[in-house]
């Protein structure tokens, strides 16, 4: 029988517990006082202090399964979903630690070991990367672990920026970093994409599943590197992704957990086709929320509850775009708890309030929403390629549209939006409110209705690195 999300996170833990790691939590989606950070990107964030050297911990080696959120900031896949099948916005990262205790060869030998020998995934599937200059990481590949040369490909920092692939990993601009070896899975010939490093590595036959990052650097803001305390390994591996090998489908939203949320979506939406993409971004966008909610991040017009805002908006936009004229969004939650309050109890504590609050943005938006499709579609008809950027910010400023969502419309479209003149809108009018002597808005205090998006250019900026 296939691994269940359950079977595969317990299994993880079990096996690295019996390699003498202590089994930690997982932490909140807010980073504790870090301000670098918007939001858990990854397993190591909890323990970014423990890699400095200014925090202590009782153990020296981890393991945990952690809940993720790619939305803002450094590492941002909002735009992929729906697009690709591998990524999420909200995800749960298996990973395992050491704190200057193993490196390299333990932190590799047991990855391979737990994959072809504990999940039993075929080894002739099996792909690894390593850093350029990383030679101990490929000869333990292709010598102590016997992965055929062929298969093992040195890849660069992409400081060209030529590819994606990039083999050294940074949690965000500064902090802790370090060269590293992927894992990649390789699901089959009948799949467009090519392997890691070629020009067509963006495809999805070549899945990326696990990073093992050797941690060795903390990096300035200049860029300047100086080494940590004592080198430390850092692994992250994809739940999803590995649940879809070991169900043997391609897509993360064909695993068991999403089956249920992509039907519980379908339900509410009335949408029969099981892979529209628009019910893969709906029971995306649930998980993350619902985390974000249960974690203290409610929808307002700055910073992380920004984000928050923004994912909700596209989700309904995309229950919109099915045909829904009424709140539906928040009736996903029930759902939710049902796949996933026995491994997150705080999201059955907090069923209640996690639906009230989506239901009270729904409300919201639902009330501009269809306006603003309308000045959208007018604006569009007769073949207009390019989406004027006044249009954009009208749509933002008065119809509480974020610029995210109004790109994934024209994305389906295949219309472009001129963000030039978007920024160049929001900017003139900042200029015109202070000369009005009244910028001191807070146009985010007037909750009049869900037509005050405008937060300032500088804190778009920050908080909404759009595409
Ligand atoms: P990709 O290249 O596919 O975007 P990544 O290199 O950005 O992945 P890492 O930062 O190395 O990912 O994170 C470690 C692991 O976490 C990945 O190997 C993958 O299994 C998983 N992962 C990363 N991003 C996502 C996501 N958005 N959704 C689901 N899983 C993810
Ligand atoms: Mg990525
Ligand atoms: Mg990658
Ligand atoms: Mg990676």
């Amino acid at each position: 029988p296939a691994f269940s999300v359950a079977d595969i996170r317990k299994t993880f833990l079990d096996f690295f517990a019996s390699k003498g790691h202590t089994v930690v939590p997982s932490s909140s989606l807010v980073p504790g006082n870090d301000p670098t950070l918007m939001f858990t990107n990854s397993g190591m964030v909890q323990f970014k202090d423990v890699f400095l050297g200014t925090d202590k911990r009782p153990y020296v080696r981890a393991t945990s399964v952690q809940a993720c959120l790619r939305a803002g900031g450094k590492h941002n896949d909002l735009e992929n979903v729906g697009y690709t099948a591998r990524h999420h916005t909200f995800f749960e990262m298996l990973g395992n630690w050491s704190f200057g205790d193993y490196f390299k060869r333990e932190s590799l030998k047991w990855a391979w070991e737990l994959l072809t020998e504990v999940y039993k995934l075929p080894a002739d599937r099996l792909l690894a990367t390593v850093y350029q200059e990383d030679d101990e990481a490929y000869d333990i590949w292709t010598k102590e672990i016997g992965l055929p040369p062929e298969r093992v490909i040195r890849i660069g920092d992409n400081k060209g920026g030529r590819y994606k692939s990039d083999n050294f990993w940074m949690m965000a601009d500064t902090g802790p970093c370090g060269p590293c070896s992927e894992i990649f899975y390789d699901h089959g010939d009948h799949i467009p994409g090519g392997p890691p490093g070629s020009p067509d590595e963006d495809g999805d036959r070549f899945i990326e599943i696990w990073n093992n990052v050797f941690m060795q650097f903390d990096m300035a803001e200049d860029g300047s590197v100086k080494p940590l305390p004592a080198p430390c390994v850092d692994t992250g591996m994809g739940l999803e992704r590995l649940a879809a090998i070991l169900q043997h489908v391609h897509s993360n939203y064909e695993i068991d957990l999403f089956a249920a949320l992509i039907k519980a979506a379908s339900r509410e939406t009335g949408e029969q086709d099981l892979n529209h993409k628009s019910l893969r971004v709906i029971a995306d966008h649930i998980r993350a929320t619902a985390f974000l909610v249960s974690d203290g991040v409610i929808p307002s017009n700055e910073g992380r509850g920004y984000v928050q805002r923004r994912i909700v908006r596209r989700a309904i936009r995309h229950g919109y775009k099915l045909g829904k004229k009424t709140p539906f969004f928040h009736k996903l939650v029930a759902d939710l708890v049902k796949v996933m309050g026995e491994a997150y109890p705080k999201l059955r504590e907090q069923e209640q309030r996690i639906t009230e609050v989506l239901k009270t943005e729904e409300e919201r938006f639902f009330e501009t929403l269809a306006n603003g499709m309308e000045i959208l579609d007018i604006t569009l008809a007769n073949g207009v390629r390019v989406l004027p950027g006044d249009v954009a910010f009208k749509l933002h400023d008065t119809y509480g549209f974020p610029l995210d969502l109004t790109n994934d419309v024209c994305r389906e479209r295949d219309v472009q939006v001129d963000e030039a003149g978007f920024k160049l809108a929001m900017e003139k009018q900042k200029a015109q409110a202070r000369a009005a002597g009244k910028f001191k808005m807070d146009k985010a205090l007037d909750y009049s209705g869900a037509s005050n998006d405008f937060v300032g250019y500088d804190k778009l900026e920050a908080t909404a690195k759009i595409v």
